[in-house]
């Protein structure tokens, strides 16, 4: 999270989660675990997958390993 997010984000009023969000996206981590336990499928590997369930839009975009990433730029 830190090569794509290098500083924490404003603080800001917490929202209230609809109970069947963690649900969504606790199917979807289980779904990514199947796959790459069984070599079906492609995995999110090297994606991030983002969910707007006001909008109920799934959208994933590549993401790469930062060199002036904090945590892990020097390994
Ligand atoms: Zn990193």
């Amino acid at each position: 999270m830190r090569c794509i997010f290098p500083k924490d984000p404003p603080e800001v009023e917490r929202v209230p989660v609809l109970g069947a969000t963690p649900a969504l996206l606790a199917s979807l981590q289980v779904m990514e675990a199947v796959k790459l336990v069984t070599g079906i499928g492609k995995p999110l590997v090297g994606r991030m997958l983002f969910v707007n369930g006001e909008e109920m839009v799934f959208e994933t975009v590549e993401v790469k390993r930062s060199m002036e990433c904090p945590v892990c730029g020097s390994l």
